[in-house]
């Protein structure tokens, strides 16, 4: 099928790249023209596993291309996907502005009837709102249907090939027909819906696994009073089938492009119903206090963090990504800069990412040795592998005493049993 992508970010490329690997014709379009100029190239703008080389191999065999120009991509289209970014408005609702300006840009550009599939998560009801602005603008019939996205970044390649499930919300069951039949080669399980509930879906899918998080983050805050283990407390909740294993590591909280500003709309939504959701509040704001919760060990372990030498390890809100938006790290070294402590910072992949969004009174260093060299105390914020598998040798060879604050229960007993160190985690007294 000849299919559009519109935006080239971390969905809409996958997408664009996983539809031409399965046979699709696909030109990805981004109004970003340096970015365009970088895929043209063959290079991904997105520091994603795997998907420049079947990206490459995409543009050589003639399925994947690359444009800005909304006449290109509208011409002989059979299906289009609105992948572009629904950020958090500073009210905490989701900024359809993105998405208003494709379906104008689109509108004005088609010539022949058309499936619009939005993959980007917008709130309940919106899917409507561009089917009627397709009907007042353009001069084609177009059916639009709600295909939410639920790749994980850091294995986006892999979770479009394996995924669980492809939710597809269509009233008009011949546009989900549509969805159907290009998504069959994934093999996936599809299941069926509205547009309404399939929005829903994408809205309490995310809000869910950001409950699990914030639960096992209070759990674990409880462990310390108590001296339990958090790390076999979930263990032993996670061979419940009932409950499952996964979401339950406990840490410095959630970050990133989508639990954040999802639950935010998702509170938002419920608001301008004039429904309360005390729960949702509660998950964010635990989330919130969560991401400082080294810094509040730090400063009841050494009182004021006034002058300290603190060397910060991983910067993206994830290991295998570049992605900053919403990391920790950003409250995190805001509060160390705050209360005067000197920073170093390191990440393998996301320092030019972080450029843009940390403090500007820290310092970016090239290696992790030279991060922590005359550090005080270090604190990990990302579980990068290469960060968790390098720390301890060198902090060995460093010969410095240290004060280790891990943020994603990296170590355990017999990894530390030979480094002289303070140690802090989260939820785990027994190792402190
Ligand atoms: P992104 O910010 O990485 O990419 C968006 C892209 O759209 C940018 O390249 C931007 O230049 C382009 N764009 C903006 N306006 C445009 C326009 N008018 N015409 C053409 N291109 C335009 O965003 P993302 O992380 O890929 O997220 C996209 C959507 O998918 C969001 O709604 C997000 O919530 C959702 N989502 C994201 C993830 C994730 O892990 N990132 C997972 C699931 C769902």
């Amino acid at each position: 099928m000849n299919i559009s992508v519109v935006g080239t970010g971390y969905v809409g490329l996958v997408t664009g790249v996983s539809l031409s690997e399965i046979g699709h014709h696909v030109t990805c379009l981004d109004i970003d023209k340096e970015k365009v100029a970088k895929l043209l190239r063959g290079e991904s703008p997105i520091y994603e596993p795997g998907i420049e080389e079947m990206m490459r191999q995409n543009i050589e065999n003639g399925h994947l291309h690359f444009t800005s120009d909304y006449k290109e991509a509208c011409e002989k289209v059979e299906a289009l996907y609105i992948a572009v970014g629904t950020p958090e408005k500073e009210d905490g609702t989701a900024d359809l502005r993105f998405v208003e300006a494709v379906v104008q840009s689109v509108a004005s550009n088609i010539k022949a009837p058309l499936t619009v599939i939005t993959k980007s998560t917008v709130p309940v009801g919106t899917n409507d709102k561009i089917q009627a602005l397709f009907y007042e603008q353009a001069e084609v019939p177009v059916h639009v249907v709600s295909n939410p996205e639920f790749l994980r970044e850091g294995s986006a390649i892999h979770d479009t090939f394996y995924g669980d499930r492809i939710i597809i919300g269509a009233d008009n069951e011949e546009a989900g027909d549509v969805v159907a039949l290009i998504n069959k080669a994934f093999g996936i399980p599809i299941f069926r819906t509205d547009c309404r509930s399939a929005e829903m879906i994408k809205y309490a899918s995310n809000a869910f696994l950001a409950t699990k998080i914030s639960y096992i983050n209070e759990i674990s805050n409880l462990c310390e009073f108590t001296n339990a283990n958090v790390e076999d407390v979930a263990k032993g909740m996670g061979m419940d089938k009932r409950i499952g294993a996964n979401f339950l590591n406990a840490g410095i909280g959630y970050g990133g492009s989508c639990f954040p500003k999802d639950t935010s709309a998702l509170l938002r939504q419920a608001e301008n119903q004039g429904m309360a959701f005390p729960l949702m509040n509660s998950i964010i704001t635990t989330n919130a206090m969560q991401q400082l919760k080294l810094i509040d060990k730090a400063e009841a372990r050494f009182g004021s963090l006034k002058d300290k030498k603190v060397a910060v390890l991983g910067l993206a809100f994830k290991p295998n990504t570049d992605d900053m938006r919403a990391a920790p790290s950003i409250p995190v070294t805001e509060r160390l800069v705050l209360d005067g402590a000197t920073v170093n910072v390191y990440d393998p992949i996301a320092m030019d990412a972080a450029k843009n969004v940390l403090p500007k009174a820290i310092t970016y260093t090239n290696t992790m040795k030279e991060c922590i060299e005359n550090a005080e105390i270090i604190f990990i914020l990302t579980e990068w592998k290469d960060i968790v598998a390098d720390l301890l040798p060198l902090i060995k060879e460093n010969g410095k005493r240290v004060a280790l604050f891990d943020g994603r229960n990296c170590y355990g007993y017999q990894e530390l049993k030979d480094v002289d160190m303070e140690y802090y985690s989260i939820g785990r007294p027994g190792l402190t």
